[in-house]
């Protein structure tokens, strides 16, 4: 029998996509008031963000390009941002090794400060996180997981460093339930609760073997604990 609510409510996936919005749209005034501090605009922010995280010793300065992609903005909005914090001194260029004509973005001193000001998350979002438990966490991090590789797949984002796409990544490998996974950069167990985001040591596998990876993570194995 249909239960009442079905038919008084929208769909279910239309609440989700609502709710998600509302919670996008909580963060962008968030890390706008964190960026005003700093008279930065929210891309010039996330602009800034991307180079403090994707720079850094030991790794390549990103490039505009990347910086774009990565905002899932188009190229001259990433010029134009990047611009702006040129001219404010938190950023600037150096030739990229990878190739002589094209250069790489680096933040100066001024700009490390702003990145750990500007780029971090807003309080409120973190504390609401903090709320839940972690049992809850640890599950809304795997749905998260899930959501970012289905607008990847769909194009509509740029390709994150996730574990469920990664070489190194073996799902299942261990009768753990704690910590069920493997990483073999590391070569070490972990669970659901570490799934990286965005790692920096992540290899992206080609799509045909991430798809039998990811079959392998959506389905467990016997004695791991379940998946959502
Ligand atoms: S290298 Fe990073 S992304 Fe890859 S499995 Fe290990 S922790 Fe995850």
């Amino acid at each position: 029998m249909t239960a009442v609510f079905d038919t008084l409510s929208e769909p279910l996936s239309r609440r989700l996509a609502s709710g998600l919005s509302r919670l996008s749209a909580a963060l962008r005034a968030g890390q706008w008031r964190l960026g005003e501090a700093r008279g930065l605009t929210p891309t010039q922010a996330q602009a800034l963000a991307v180079i403090a995280a994707r720079g850094g010793p030991g790794r390549h300065a990103p490039r505009l390009s990347e910086v774009a992609e990565q905002l899932a903005v188009s190229r001259p909005t990433a010029s134009d941002a990047v611009a702006a914090l040129e001219r404010k001194g938190l950023v600037a260029r150096q030739p990229d090794p990878r190739d002589a004509r094209a250069s790489g973005l680096v933040l100066t001193g001024e700009g490390q400060a702003a990145a750990s000001d500007a780029g971090d998350w807003p309080a409120m979002l973190l504390d609401t996180a903090a709320d839940l438990s972690p049992a809850e966490q640890e599950m809304l991090l795997r749905l998260v997981v899930k959501m970012i590789r289905g607008l990847q797949a769909r194009g509509a984002i740029a390709p994150a460093r996730l574990c469920v796409t990664c070489r190194h990544f073996r799902p299942y490998a261990h009768g753990d339930a704690l910590a069920p996974h493997h990483c073999a950069y590391v070569d070490a167990p972990f669970g659901d609760r570490h799934l990286r985001l965005d790692c920096p040591e992540q290899d992206p596998l080609p799509p045909a073997e991430a798809e039998v990876v990811w079959a392998r993570f959506t389905s467990g194995a016997p004695g791991a604990s379940p998946p959502n």
